[in-house]
């Protein structure tokens, strides 16, 4: 299955130029993007993998990770094939630097009755980078939206504002994802991109819409792990965002093209943790480390825990109907309570 794109614009000479991710990329009659599976087709831009499903797995919405946002709900999580990054370290390498378009096909009504059959809460998009394939997103999100559904876009932020104005017609919730701080050369050298501006661009126009935003940073060890680059970024969330913003700081894992790096100390994680709340950023997290405390949500007030989790479980909800701390009544910013209303939840597909 393929379909004209929507983020596009017509140039002369039966030239397209895409508007998904901000490499922008320009393309002659019968080229394809960076991304491998956006291309111009006699004058127009196709999306080569509409409907394409590459990968498929209900999995709890902690493991994206998403912590502040609809606890305990079950996701049903797809991706395609290609991706605008070229990470060396990427765990879905098989899935994102496949420039081949493969993959079971699904209309949008298919996959959304594939959620609602596993009885799942919500849609993530996620695996390899979903800006590429928004506009089956969209159809499929919208669709969900319609049955009750919940769309996450699990993304590297490297977007554009028509991308991310796409985004407001469907989707609820994002976690964009930095790898090695967003520092300069770390991206340059491990994910192939030249700037990592355009991430920061991306927060800024998140924030002016309704979707729920979290953040996630890759550490990787020796090379993408400075403190103080953790503290430009944290400084920069905390001026955009302010102290609410959940933050996660991910242990790397070697893969792909480099093995022969070791996995992030656990201590370094933990200094980018107190880097984080220094800043003044209340509800940091360190992912990737089954059993830490920090997989947990503390209350800000009096720092007892009220969510207690071990790796994607929740182990212990102490917040009230209102999602205030139980033990002293102050408010934490999640959305959706563990305790109310998804059992109510039909599973029939509505076109
Ligand atoms: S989505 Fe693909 S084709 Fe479009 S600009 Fe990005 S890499 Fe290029």
């Amino acid at each position: 299955m393929q379909k004209e794109a929507i983020l596009y614009q017509r140039l002369p000479n039966h030239k397209v130029r895409c508007l998904a991710c901000a490499r922008y990329c320009e393309m002659g009659k019968d080229q394809t993007g960076f991304c491998g599976i956006r291309g111009n087709k006699e004058g127009k831009l196709m999306l080569y993998v509409y409907g394409k499903v590459a990968a498929a797995h209900v999995d709890p919405i902690e493991k994206k990770p998403v912590s502040h946002y609809r606890p305990g709900t079950k996701i049903f999580s797809i991706g395609t094939t290609g991706c605008s990054w070229i990470c060396r370290y990427c765990q879905n390498f098989d899935l994102s630097q496949r420039r081949k378009i493969e993959g079971q096909d699904y209309t949008p009504e298919e996959l959304v009755r594939s959620a609602l059959d596993y009885k799942c809460h919500g849609i993530a998009y996620t695996y390899n980078e979903p800006t590429i394939f928004i506009e089956f997103a969209r159809d499929c999100g919208v669709l969900a939206k319609k049955n009750g559904l919940f769309n996450i876009f699990v993304s590297n932020g490297y977007c554009t504002p028509e991308s991310v104005k796409m985004m407001t017609e469907f989707l609820d919730c994002i976690t964009v994802d930095f790898k090695g701080n967003g520092e300069q050369k770390f991206v340059r050298r491990y994910v192939g991109i030249p700037s990592s501006q355009p991430i920061f661009d991306t927060l800024l126009e998140l924030k002016k819409t309704n979707i729920h935003v979290e953040i996630t940073d890759l550490v990787v060890p020796k090379v993408g792990d400075s403190l103080e680059h953790a503290r430009n970024m944290c400084k920069f969330i905390y001026d955009n965002f302010g102290p609410e913003i959940p933050v996660h700081f991910l242990r790397f894992h070697p893969d792909y093209k480099m093995m022969e790096f070791d996995p992030t100390p656990v201590e370094i994680l933990e200094a980018h943790h107190e880097v984080a709340r220094k800043e003044g950023l209340k509800y940091v997290y360190i992912g990737n480390v089954p059993g830490h405390k920090y997989e947990s949500t503390y209350c800000s007030e009096c720092e007892r825990v009220v969510i207690r989790r071990y790796g994607s479980d929740i182990l212990k909800w102490d917040l009230d109907d209102q999602n205030r701390c139980r033990f002293c009544l102050n408010k934490i910013p999640v959305v959706g309570s563990l305790d109310k209303g998804y059992q109510e939840k039909r599973f029939e597909l509505v076109l």
